[in-house]
């Protein structure tokens, strides 16, 4: 019997022990490939040296200080270098524990905009349905993730959902032509009926993650719903926790559309999930702004020298070692191999994707592409056969219509070897083959 109130309740879950590059070991010595970076966290790869060096010498230094007494060596440099590789105008971070924490903390700067404009009926954020930006309260009611809010919807409802970009079920009539048109239009008519006096921040994937699967949108997409939010005085919010940090091949998801939103929020690939942190980060110009009227906010471990100190030495990794581009490279080959292996199973409707970040849907009709009922428990079987076969996956369910709904994720380090690919590839299909 286990003290621990765990993760999952079906099954006892193997006790990790030791991973190194894409490789995670197991007590019993049992091997498997990190085919998601556990939930795409994973950038540089197991076992760094670097990043656990630059752990230890941070512990060697100070261990806690609080951030309303001191600034520390870590943050600072740290602040000074990812301000370089940022889709922002002389950018200031606010380093914050993790995905969920840092989209709280971007709601609230672009709220405390707003107030500080005079502009305190902007409070409402709209975001899109078929997305993820978190757990806590204030995440959960901006994702549009059915399954995850629905047993805590009497604390929800205060946000609003635009379409998503998803271009597999995309709901533009006349998709696949001037879906950015119609995005852009939809999101408008949502604007202007609230009233744009009303409405805060749009907060959006860069590409849809963790309830889509690396949905990309059309390439359209992203500059026509920013220049809408522009011309209502709505913040942009990018949640690039997933996407950052190369995991699509460059720095930043918005990157790939020369988007320059107003807030970045910033999580998993920062540390390489090392040690919790994340950031959500803004211009000079909203900063000054906020400071002039002061920011009501705070958590105990914000500002932390740890976390500022391993993301430090995973930026110089990603940046020194050409780590983005080979993110960018390994992701194409991947999806092309993918793409062609799975072409003839008959429950592939989708293979998509942008760098190291990769998705499949299954469906029961690739025709109609009507989803497998959830009873069927479809990804639940392909992710099962996976690990028995030494590979791991990441998933969604329920994205179809609420509740059914198929997705298999990877997001493998990008450290991956020649010969991790091809055993990703063959354990791959080999687990979709296996309920087809
Ligand atoms: N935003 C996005 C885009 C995410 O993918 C996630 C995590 N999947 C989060 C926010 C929440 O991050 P965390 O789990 O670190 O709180």
């Amino acid at each position: 019997m286990s003290h621990v109130f765990p993760r999952v309740f079906d099954r006892t879950l193997p006790t990790a022990v030791r991973a190194e590059g894409a490789w995670i070991e197991d007590a019993e010595g049992n091997r498997y490939l990190d085919g998601a970076g556990g939930a795409v966290v994973v950038g540089v790869g197991h076992g760094d040296p670097s990043l656990i060096a630059a752990a230890e010498r941070q512990l060697h230094a100070t261990q806690y200080v609080h951030g309303t007494m001191f600034t520390t060596e870590a943050i600072e440099t740290y602040a000074d270098e990812v301000a370089a590789v940022l889709p922002l105008d002389d950018a200031r971070i606010y380093p914050v524990s993790g995905g969920s924490e840092a989209v709280e903390t971007a709601i609230k700067m672009a709220r405390a905009f707003h107030l500080a404009r005079g502009q305190g009926g902007r409070h409402t954020v709209i975001a899109r349905r078929g997305s993820y930006h978190g757990n806590t309260l204030g995440a959960l009611d901006a994702s549009g993730k059915e399954p995850l809010r629905k047993p805590y919807t009497p604390w929800l409802g205060r946000f609003l959902h635009a379409p998503p970009a998803y271009e597999y079920r995309c709901e533009n009539p006349s998709h696949p032509h001037d879906c950015g048109v119609w995005h852009a239009a939809e999101l408008e008519r949502m604007i202007r009926s609230y009233g744009p006096e009303t409405i805060a921040a749009f907060i959006a994937e860069p590409v849809g993650g963790a309830t889509l699967a690396a949905a990309v949108p059309s390439e359209d997409y992203w500059p026509a719903v920013v220049e809408v939010c522009r011309r209502h005085g709505v913040l942009v919010i990018a949640d690039e926790v997933m996407t950052g940090f190369g995991r699509t091949g460059l720095w930043f998801g918005v990157d790939h559309w020369s988007v320059r939103p107003d807030i970045v929020t910033a999580g998993k690939g920062t540390t390489s999930g090392y040690v919790p942190f994340g950031f959500a980060a803004t211009t000079g110009e909203i900063y000054d702004a906020i400071a002039s009227k002061g920011f009501v906010h705070g958590f105990t471990w914000s500002h932390n020298a740890l976390g500022g100190a391993v993301a430090l030495a995973t930026l110089r990794r990603l940046r020194e070692d050409g780590l983005l581009d080979r993110s960018r490279d390994l992701g194409n080959d991947l999806k092309k191999r993918l793409t062609d292996e799975l072409a003839e199973v008959p429950v592939v409707g989708d293979v998509r994707g942008l760098g190291m970040l990769l998705g499949i849907e299954l469906v029961r009709d690739v025709g109609t592409k009507e989803p497998f009922p959830r009873g069927q428990k479809v990804t639940e079987r392909v992710v099962g056969h996976a690990r028995e076969h030494g590979l791991l996956l990441y998933s969604s369910t329920g994205h179809a219509n609420g509740a059914d709904g198929d997705l298999l994720i990877m997001g493998p380090p990008f450290v991956l070897t020649p010969d991790d690919a091809d055993a990703l590839v063959e354990r791959t299909v080999a687990a979709v083959r296996s309920v087809a």
